[in-house]
């Protein structure tokens, strides 16, 4: 792996300040999923290291909360600056252990800094309130402060966003934070841990805890001291973790699974639709939780946008995400393969015929190709199913009651889509789906300015945006008597 800056690759955790490796002295491999050559090792660390982890966080506490919000806030700009000046290192690390394509993982760090850079702001403009007194001799005020000491639990497919949504919120609050990476992608953890350590983000703020995600896991919902716990995940894992949290009623930003609808109507422009669809389905291999999983399209429309959408499709290039010209990474393991395959025989013993694609590349088990089916319909797999893979199946509807229906009849609600022009149609769509979010003509939601999050099994909690900072604080209500 080619860095500029050598020491970026670090294989060992970051707690209270210092780089150390396990008690036990177990580290664990962890492998490029486009060449399966080794990329490091990370230690494998468990309770007693969490303990340390938690203890240096409650320690650091004071010092941290007390400085003012601007104090904080130059330390998180430092950082901020600090990734985007490395991006190329952090995006090389994220392509070698993720395997996203290079150009998406530099468009990650430019994400991932700008919640840095967001939150350093936003921590400036933690306002309270006043409250004109029930009484006449009383004077009522609300103020905010950190919730304290806080855990986060982060996913493979946004290694570096999906902790800087936490951490920017959580450090520009007044709050400490641990982080526990996917055991998948420990490098850009660890790195973005190096980048906060040379901004001057004193020792135990922040810390990166690699190895037994249970242990790792237990330790952090048990603990009386940590007062908050922020989850990326799947869902049986987010709810496995709050039924862990329960006896000390943390705090909990669950951002879990999606089953995202994409709903072309007759009037939609059909270039727009295709592009927007490209993005939604395909970006990071089909591997985000805000991925379009059903396509429905309005049958007037249908054979057009089938035929565009093929076309499109057909132009990605399916490699190495160092290589050139590369728009499809590898899935992340064997499991993504399984879950990408299992969807698509379940859909064809029951109907649906492949447009496009279908079958895992020759480059390698890991290699699937971009694949469209089409005549898929509600009794398949697919409809209920996240794929979370390459796999874009079509359904087709005449009725927009209908459609509706379908995309709402599902446990999740994070992210929906849909194309059209009909301005009042737009509203009753918008309004009727059961979602967090909804993209209108646009297939790219994500923002550090908008609040990302989703209701149903789709978890509890917003990130980024004015609102992503108020997860990190408690309202304090203070009334005085003059
Ligand atoms: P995925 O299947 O996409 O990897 P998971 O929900 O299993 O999604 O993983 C998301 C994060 O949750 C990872 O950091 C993983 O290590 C962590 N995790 C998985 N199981 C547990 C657990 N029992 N306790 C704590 N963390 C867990």
């Amino acid at each position: 792996m080619l860095l500029n800056d050598k020491s970026l690759l670090i294989e060992q955790c970051y707690i209270n300040g210092q780089w150390t490796s396990a008690q036990s002295g177990e580290t664990v491999a962890i492998y490029n999923p486009a060449t399966a050559e080794l990329v490091g090792h990370v230690p494998v660390m468990g309770a007693q290291e969490t303990q340390h982890a938690i203890d240096a966080a409650n320690k650091a506490l004071p010092q941290w909360r007390a400085l003012t919000a601007k104090e904080r806030s130059e330390k998180l700009r430092r950082w901020f600056e600090l990734l985007l000046e490395n991006t190329d290192d952090l995006a090389m690390l994220m392509t070698c252990e993720q395997g996203k394509p290079l150009a998406e993982a530099k468009g990650e760090v430019a994400y991932a800094a700008s919640f840095i850079e967001w939150f350093a702001e936003e921590g400036k403009r933690i306002y309270g309130e006043t409250i004109p007194g029930h009484q006449a001799d009383k004077r009522l005020t609300v103020i905010k402060q950190p919730v304290g000491v806080t855990a986060a639990i982060t996913p493979w497919n946004f290694p570096a966003a999906m902790i800087t949504r936490k951490a920017a919120p959580a450090l520009a609050a007044g709050c400490t934070m641990i982080v526990k990476p996917a055991p998948q992608t420990p490098f850009t953890a660890l790195a973005l841990a190096e980048l906060a350590q040379r901004a001057g983000i004193p020792a135990g703020v922040f810390s990166v805890i690699t190895g037994d995600a249970v242990a790792i896991g237990n330790t952090l919902c048990e603990s009386p001291i940590v007062r908050k716990l922020s989850f990326t995940g799947s869902t049986p894992i987010g709810i496995k973790l709050m039924a862990q949290c329960a006896p000390t009623l943390k705090k909990m930003s669950l951002e879990l699974g999606g089953n995202a609808p994409f709903i072309v109507f007759n009037d939609a422009d059909i270039d727009a639709a295709v592009e927007g669809a490209m993005i939604a389905k395909y970006r990071n291999a089909g591997q985000t939780c805000v991925c379009a999983n059903r396509i429905y399209v309005q049958s007037g429309v249908y054979e057009a946008f089938t035929e565009k959408f093929a076309k499109a499709v057909s132009r990605l290039k399916v490699g190495n995400g160092l290589d050139e010209g590369v728009t499809t990474g590898p899935l992340i393991n064997s499991a993504a393969v399984d879950k990408v395959t299992k969807h698509l025989q379940d859909a064809l013993t029951k109907g649906a015929s492949v447009v496009v694609g279908g079958k895992t590349s020759e480059l390698g088990e890991l290699f699937f190709e971009p694949t469209i089916l089409r005549d898929v319909n509600k009794t398949m797999l697919v409809a209920k199913e996240e794929t979370f893979g390459p796999l874009a199946p079509l359904f087709k509807f005449d009725d927009v009651e209908d459609v509706i229906q379908q995309a709402n009849d599902t446990e999740f609600g994070l992210a929906a889509y849909f194309y059209g022009r009909d301005i009042s149609l737009i509203y009753q769509v918008s309004e009727a789906l059961e979602y967090g979010m909804v993209g209108v003509n646009t297939g790219l939601i994500s923002t550090e300015v908008a609040p990302f999050g989703g209701i149903k099994s789709s978890g509890l909690g917003r990130e980024g945006s004015k609102f992503g900072i108020e997860e990190y604080l408690e309202m304090k209500y203070i009334c005085m008597a003059i």
